[in-house]
């Protein structure tokens, strides 16, 4: 892309395919040209058709047959619309990493009681877990993060779906930020019933949209619920998007990215393409990793497909391998919360690719000796 528009001196215009934090990631020079276009008004038939246009494309993306909502705000407003529209009077929170620790806050924030189950950081709760849990404390929600990007933790969605509907009434809340788009979030046949992501992650656009989808189930409790709020309230939202409107003023400009995204994931092959590739990036640093013996964090099988967290050697600072690399022009992310210093994270999301990786993991290599 060629831009004339000017820049504040102090960022700098990397080459697409070398920033590989995680979240956000990088954005194809064509998804960032789609938003110079003039405004269009939020209440126009243009934007009635802009939406009705990505409506089947968002659903195919999110596995569902419903309504796909896309509301400006990070990913952590939906967090909040899940709890919002979700909780009764109390949840049980899967606290595994700062995102699911995130999770469990907002349910006290908003003023419903929070029981949790925490295991280590780099661990993940395995389904029955969650079972004996929901069988020793009564809830009406449980709330957990699938792909859990402080960790590099991909857990068992499908397991807890399982668990969940052997006990009456208990809504399932999941944040799917770095597995949607990335790895299998199967919102239907799982039978999820409030499930997000945001545009930053495995979507590959800039930051400022979350997409999220409701049962009919959590649409029926919501009904029953004083307190939703106004701006993440999902009859409002449910509303809005079944005629093709948004609530409020959407960032117009990040619904131009999407529309041109979402055609780029269709002609690159779908979503289950889309899945393949980053599954084959994932294994592309798993056997890096082996070869090189840097251990993963997390156990093998529970490797998000769109994070990779790995332990530096005894002695070795995330600060000095990140530093390396951003020196030579490539951005990898350092750990997150207590595990800054001991562990890096490769963000192998959204349009990044297997050959992009074979040139970033031997200079991980170098950094690492
Ligand atoms: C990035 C992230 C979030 C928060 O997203 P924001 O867009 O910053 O609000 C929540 N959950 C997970 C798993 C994430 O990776």
């Amino acid at each position: 892309m060629t831009s004339t528009a000017s820049v504040p001196p102090q960022i700098e215009k990397p080459a697409f395919g070398k920033f590989f934090l995680p979240g956000p990631t990088d954005v194809h020079p064509d998804v960032l040209e789609a938003m110079i276009h003039p405004m269009i008004g939020h209440r126009s038939s243009a934007m009635e058709k802009l939406l009705q246009g990505m409506a089947p494309r968002l659903s195919a993306l999110a596995r569902t047959a419903r309504p796909v909502f896309v509301g400006t705000t990070s990913a952590t407003g939906f967090m909040e619309m899940a709890v919002r529209n979700g909780v009764r009077r109390r949840a049980l929170s899967l606290v595994n990493g700062a995102f699911s620790e995130r999770f469990a806050g907002i349910v006290g924030a908003c003023g419903k009681e929070c029981i949790r189950l925490d295991v280590p950081l780099g661990a993940a709760v395995e389904p029955d877990m969650l079972r004996d849990s929901l069988k020793r404390t009564p809830v009406d929600a449980v709330t957990c993060v699938h792909s859990e990007t402080s960790t590099g933790v991909l857990q068992d969605v499908a397991g807890y779906a399982e668990v969940v509907q052997e006990f009456d009434d208990v809504l399932l809340l999941v944040d799917a930020v770095t597995s949607m788009a990335g790895s299998p979030v199967e919102t239907d046949a799982w039978k999820l019933d409030f499930v997000f992501t945001g545009s930053q992650k495995a979507l590959a656009l800039p930051p400022g949209l979350a997409l999220g989808v409701a049962s009919e189930r959590l649409i029926q409790r919501a009904k029953t619920l004083e307190e939703r709020g106004a701006y993440f309230d999902v009859i409002g939202f449910l509303t809005a998007t079944t005629k093709f409107q948004p609530t409020n003023t959407p960032a117009i400009s990040l619904l131009y990215a999407l529309d041109v995204q979402l055609g780029r994931i269709e002609r690159a092959g779908g979503i289950e393409a889309r899945w393949k590739r980053h599954d084959a990036m994932r294994r592309r640093v798993e056997a890096w990793a082996s070869e090189h013996g840097v251990p993963f964090l997390p156990r093998e099988g529970r490797h998000s497909w769109t994070v990779s967290c790995l332990r530096l050697p005894e002695g070795k600072h995330s600060k000095d391998v990140v530093g390396a690399l951003k020196q030579q022009g490539w951005t990898i992310g350092a750990g997150y919360g207590a595990l800054k210093d001991s562990t890096i994270r490769i963000g192998h999301m959204g349009d990044h690719t297997v050959e992009a990786l074979d040139e970033l993991l031997p200079l991980i290599g170098r950094a690492l000796e």
